[in-house]
């Protein structure tokens, strides 16, 4: 619902534009596609993604001949839809972690400063809880005081451990710490937040390197996942962070914030469609419950309700 009330401000730009740019108009010609061509790209669905959609109308023209003004959401629901199904080919049923893997299962977060890692952190630590699982934190953004700060509190209101240093402490010393002390306690999930200065993209992939050394000499197949945090508020933004951080790092998924009150939903399609990563998880608010598995059905609807 949330992510319905959120998305409602992307559904105006994409079905009511839409529904604007046919007036008056019976049958989809090239005005039309134009027109819907430079819809999706202000939906910030990306300029290549939206060339292969457009083209995909087109050649469904082309076949049929004709297509009526009063179809072409349907169609693009269909193909949007489409695009989705041939990149997000998991779909989570719950806030779980893969069966039949030896534990602890390490989360690398990584993300730019201010895109909502350290909450997707706090509201999956509390998710997982919830699961039954014994969590942990460590705190290795430690470039950023109040970064440290946020992980406790979230780790105070949500009862998980954080393993934290002080501030401009080496990072891999706490991962380190947060590797050693689970292995040994027998934690289910270790989440590791790491500072994201992408302007240095030496330092970030040294850093990177580093961490994921020190915390295989306790969990050898570590990091099980390296989840990339996105402001999706920030459309074209977002996606030029995550070409910068698949350049950096092998980044295996993706959790994209504050879809709530953005036009940008149309963001999520063209991350998809480029680097085809699993969206894991959506954010939609502040609050715990506002973290949500990512499920791409639930998503077109709401695009196109
Ligand atoms: P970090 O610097 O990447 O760790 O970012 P923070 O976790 O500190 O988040 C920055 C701000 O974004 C905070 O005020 C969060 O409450 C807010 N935030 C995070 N995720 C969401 C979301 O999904 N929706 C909304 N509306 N705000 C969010």
């Amino acid at each position: 619902e949330k992510l319905d009330k959120g998305l409602e401000k992307s559904k105006d730009s994409l079905l009511s534009k839409i529904g604007k740019a046919v007036v008056g108009k019976s049958t989809v010609d090239d005005d039309v596609l134009d027109e819907l061509e430079e819809i999706l790209i202000t939906s910030d669905v990306g300029v290549d993604t939206t060339l292969k959609v457009i083209r995909r109308i087109e050649e469904r023209v082309a076949r049929d001949k004709y297509m009526g003004t009063d179809e072409l959401d349907v169609i693009l629901r269909e193909e949007v839809a489409g695009l989705l199904a041939e990149n997000q080919t998991e779909q989570l049923s719950d806030f779980e972690i893969p069966g039949g893997v030896k534990k602890p299962y390490v989360i690398l977060v990584v993300g730019v400063n201010g895109v909502g890692k350290t909450t997707t952190i706090g509201k999956l630590s509390a998710q997982f809880k919830n699961k039954g699982y014994k969590v942990l934190l460590g705190a290795a953004d430690t470039f950023r005081a109040a970064a440290v700060d946020q992980i406790k509190l979230w780790g105070e209101r949500t009862g998980v451990p954080v393993v934290a240093h002080g501030m401009n402490t080496d990072p891999s010393a706490v991962a380190f710490d947060a590797a050693k002390k689970a292995a040994e306690e027998g934690y289910d999930i270790v989440m590791i937040d790491t500072a994201g200065r992408l302007h240095n993209k030496v330092n970030l992939m040294n850093e990177l390197t580093k961490i994921k050394r020190v915390i295989q000499k306790f969990i050898p197949e570590a990091p099980h996942d390296v989840m990339l945090v996105l402001d999706g508020s920030t459309g074209q933004n977002a996606v030029m962070q995550a070409r910068e951080f698949t350049k950096a790092t092998q980044v295996s998924s993706l959790a994209i914030t504050k879809l709530d009150g953005t036009a940008k939903g149309g963001v999520v399609i063209g991350i998809s469609d480029e680097f085809k990563i699993p969206v894991r998880y959506i954010g939609v608010g502040e609050q715990i419950e506002d973290l949500q598995i990512f499920n791409k059905d639930e998503f077109v609807d709401s695009l196109f309700k």
